[in-house]
């Protein structure tokens, strides 16, 4: 069924510009959430795997770093134009893997090729700067170096975004890296890297080694002391935990980790774009996103005409294998993410949320859950504290602003918040009010290669895109000079 699609698809692992098998012969298997079919079977990473991924990075890591930033970026401006050759290709194994509808797969292909657009302008970039000792008169001469070997650790939810959101500034800056991809879509990255091959990337500047055994084989890494940076996407559980072993070498983290975004819709805004923003906000990637809209607040005087003109929207979504024509919403992408949801809606509905449309698993095989309304949803309701990661908008209403400016802060969680409004003066004064490093204002999408993503208190540390995005992957070194 898929032989088409897999015929040019590698599934061993990527060390040193060469497939192999791993050091055991290990592999594990690839689960269409769609049909709940295997697809194919992967290679899985050993420790001493991962020491040659390693190996293979610290060898292409002078060569690489002393290239000029021209090359460096002509290089990642050619791997956006291969990567975009091939978009229908990663766009149709992304949903084959993941499940999410081809024309989110699509739109995923097109960012995540453009952070090699981005870095290809920001490899040349790396600016220092000199000025004088106020007191002793020497010259203080700043400027970056590559930091080292990064390591990289993705999510499945954007195989192929989250990746090359790091790759990308890791190849500017001129760092090698080891990626590790999510165990349950691994053939996307895999698939990059003969494209990025082609794009001139030299061997051993980016390898990728999936792993079923995901703890000790980053774990090896963080503690061999090659390995200068840590640049991790995921839940803030696993983010704790790395956090923990990179203390051990003090290696560089960067993490990206989860999100509960409130949606706030003022009785000013207007409803018609708050709907438009609210279906991307929520519904994007079927809701499997750190970015999703996960708990909505509508002023009381707005919130019949909110919830009726979302409940339309939601409602006329088809679902379905996400590689069909005209499917919005594809599965889940496995029985446990499902099962999450089917709880938090459960637990929802016994604390007295009112189900306006879905709310069901259907029958046959796949990891489906329909597009869901839950309304009047109570405070102590689980999934106002938990991501849902599921296509369900909890709706709950507020009468002030500085009411729901306490409510939306009301979590460990700081990625993003979204607001609408028709008043700016209000629209930045709540912004600058919400403890969250990005603000969706009028806009239920507000991720772009040029921005700096990321998050406050347990949502992560550092900053992913923009020029932030490259520093992340340099150090600093300063030069007392006297001439
Ligand atoms: P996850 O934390 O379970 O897994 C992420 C990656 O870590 C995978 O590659 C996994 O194999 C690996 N991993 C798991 N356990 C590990 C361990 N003990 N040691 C080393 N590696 C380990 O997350 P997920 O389920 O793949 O992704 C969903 C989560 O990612 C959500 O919480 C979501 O909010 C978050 N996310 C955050 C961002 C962001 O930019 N802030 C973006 C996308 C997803």
């Amino acid at each position: 069924m898929y032989e088409n699609l897999l015929a040019s698809v590698p599934t061993d692992l990527w060390i040193g510009g060469k497939w192999r098998k791993a050091s055991d012969n290990a592999r594990f298997e690839v689960i269409d959430p769609a049909t709940e079919n295997m697809i194919t079977t992967v290679a899985s990473a050993s420790v001493e795997d991962a020491k040659a991924a390693v190996d293979a990075a610290q060898n292409a890591f002078e060569d690489w770093a002393g290239r000029k930033p021209r090359e460096r970026g002509e290089i990642l401006r050619k791997a956006y134009e291969v990567v975009m050759a091939h978009n229908e290709r990663l766009a149709k194994l992304i949903t084959l893997e993941n499940g999410k509808a081809l024309s989110d797969s699509r739109g995923e292909v097109a960012y995540a090729a453009e952070f090699f657009r981005w870095y290809a302008q920001e490899a040349v970039r790396n600016i220092g700067e000199v000025s004088r000792a106020p007191s002793s008169g020497a010259r203080i001469f700043v400027h970056h170096k590559p930091a080292g070997i990064a390591v990289l650790v993705t999510p499945w939810n954007f195989p192929a975004a989250m990746a090359t959101r790091k790759i990308g500034p890791a190849l500017a800056a001129g760092c090698p890296v080891v990626l590790k991809p999510a165990s349950e879509t691994p053939l996307t990255m895999l698939a990059l890297m003969p494209l990025l091959a082609e794009a001139g990337v030299p061997a051993g500047v980016v390898n990728v080694i999936p792993s079923r055994r995901s703890g000790a084989v980053v774990g090896a890494m963080l503690h061999d002391p090659r390995v200068r940076v840590v640049s991790f996407t995921g839940s803030t559980e696993v983010g704790r935990k790395l956090l923990r072993e990179a203390a051990d070498n003090v290696v560089k983290p960067a993490m990206e980790l989860g999100g509960n975004a409130p949606f706030i819709v003022f009785d000013d805004a207007d409803i018609d774009a708050a709907i438009e923003g609210a279906m991307i906000a929520k519904m994007r990637n079927m809701g499997e996103a750190c970015t999703a809209a996960n708990r909505f607040y509508v002023h009381e005087k707005v919130h019949a005409a909110f919830s009726v003109k979302l409940t339309e929207r939601m409602a006329t979504l088809k679902m379905g294998n996400g590689l069909d024509d005209g499917v919005a919403l594809g599965p889940l992408v496995n029985s446990e993410g499902r099962d999450k949801v089917v709880s938090l809606v459960a637990d929802a509905v016994k604390k007295g949320a009112k189900v306006l449309t879905g709310g069901r698993v259907p029958e046959g095989k796949g990891y489906f859950y329909p597009a869901t309304v839950l309304d009047n949803v109570s405070d102590d309701a689980d999934l106002l504290r938990e991501e849902i990661f599921g296509p369900v908008a909890a709706i709950q209403t507020f009468k002030s602003e500085d009411e729901v400016i306490r409510r939306a802060n009301d979590t460990e969680y700081g990625l993003i918040a979204y607001l609408y409004t028709k008043d700016l003066g209000r629209g930045m004064r709540v912004s600058e009010k919400l403890d969250f490093g990005m603000i969706g204002l009028n806009r239920g999408l507000v991720s772009d290669p040029a921005a700096p993503f990321g998050g406050t208190k347990q949502s992560g540390l550092g900053r992913e895109g923009a020029h932030e995005g490259l520093m992340e992957f340099l150090e600093t070194q300063y030069v007392s000079v006297s001439w």
